[in-house]
Order: C-alpha cells, then structure tokens, then sequence
C-alpha cells in the first residue's frame, strides 16, 4: 500500500469519518492534519520508511499468529538474524532494523508492557515510552515516516481505550516538539473494526480540525 494511498485525517474529516469535538485536549494545529493518518489493514503490507512491531523483550519473534510472527513471516529469515545481534530489548524501550522482504524500509522494535490493572501507573509510563522513543529512533534515523500498531493491547491486555489515549498524547506531543518537525507522516494502524471505532472517537480529542 503506497503511501498516497493511506487517507491523512484531514481527509477522514473531509469524509465525516472523523467528527469534531466539543471539548478537545489540544488547540488546532492544521499542519498535523496532513501528517497523521488513520488505516485499518495489515502493517506489514505499508510501503513507508518503518513500521513499528509490538515485539517481545527477546526480541526473536512471536509464534503466529501473533502479529510480531506476522512481521517476522513477511520480513523473511534475514530479520531474526539481525534480531538476535540485539540482544534483546527492555520493556519500554525500542530498536531499530532494516526492513528486509517487507514493503517497510525499517522496522522499529518495541516491548509494549503486559497490563495489570494493580500497576496502571507504571504501565502507563511504559506504554509512553514505547511510543516516544519509537518516534525519537525515527528521526535519529532520519526516516519521515513511522507507522504504529496497537501496541499491547492484542495478548498484553491493555484496555484499548487507555491505550489510545496514550498513544495519541504522545504522537501529538511529539509532533509539536522541535524534532517532531522531521516526520512527514505518522500512521496509526488499527486491524480490529473495534479498535478503528476507538481510535476515531478520540483522534479528534487531540488532533481537533481547523
Ligand atoms: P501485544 O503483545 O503488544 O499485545 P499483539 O501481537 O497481541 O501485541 O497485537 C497488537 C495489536 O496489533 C492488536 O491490536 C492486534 O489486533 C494488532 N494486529 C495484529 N496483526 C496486525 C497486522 N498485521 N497489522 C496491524 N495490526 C495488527
């Protein structure tokens, strides 16, 4: 899938996917609005400069039909090797890889925290992190496009609306700051129509239309 091919949220404005809000959490910023998107569909199939997998801290790929086997099955056998030069990776934190068979140019790994409602806070913080420094290996890399699955709430458990909130937050943070000014594109991939259905009801909260 090209990336011209990928709707920017303006457009899902333009469309009435998304609908303003009344009390948003940020104030307007139209330039973003060309440089998010929304797309429901397989990650592993976007032609962009790097798509993020929700890994393990191994590193050494999921069992299908986990999505990290998926990235692994459409990447081919050269990735695991890359992979395991890593030397795994902390929880919260993320790495970078050459994208190999899949349409991506690099693949950004990251440990998403396995929930547990008794430590909300400190998975909150952990599920932050995983997006920021997503974002910030990015543009060290020099790539202008980053796109982002779910992160933990497939087989970690994290209640997705929490989870969006987080993920949404910290893409427009990012994007206002200084070196958020290097990404052309930042895509929120959701597979489940459930999860589409969340992601357009709060996109607006953070990034309202002009
Ligand atoms: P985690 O272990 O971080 O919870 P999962 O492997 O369970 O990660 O999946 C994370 C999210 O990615 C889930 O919402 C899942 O539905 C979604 N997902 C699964 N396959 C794909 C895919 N091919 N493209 C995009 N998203 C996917």
């Amino acid at each position: 899938v090209a990336l011209a091919k990928i709707p920017t949220i303006r457009e899902l404005y333009k469309a009435g996917v998304l609908k303003a809000v009344d009390a948003a959490k940020h104030a307007p910023n139209p330039a973003l609005l060309d440089r998010v998107s929304l797309y429901q569909g397989d990650i592993t199939r976007l032609e962009v400069d790097s798509i993020v997998n929700a890994a393990n801290r191994s590193l050494l790929g999921g069992s299908p039909p986990l999505f990290d086997g998926a990235i692994h099955a459409a990447a081919g056998p050269s990735l695991l090797e890359e992979c395991r030069t890593l030397d795994g990776c902390d929880t919260g934190d993320a790495k970078i890889t050459k994208g190999y068979d899949l349409p991506s140019r690099h693949i950004i790994h990251t440990v998403g925290p396995v929930y547990s409602s008794s430590k909300a806070e400190e998975k909150a913080q952990q599920l932050a992190s995983c997006y920021q420094t997503s974002l910030q290996l990015a543009v060290k890399n020099s790539l202008k496009h980053i796109a982002f699955p779910s992160i933990s709430t497939g087989i970690y458990g994290y209640p997705v609306k929490d989870a969006t909130h987080i993920a949404l937050d910290v893409v427009r943070k990012f994007l206002d700051s200084e070196g958020g000014g290097k990404l052309e594109r930042t895509i929120f991939v959701v597979w489940s129509d459930a999860d589409k259905a969340v992601y357009e009801s709060l996109i607006p909260y953070y990034f309202p239309p002009d």
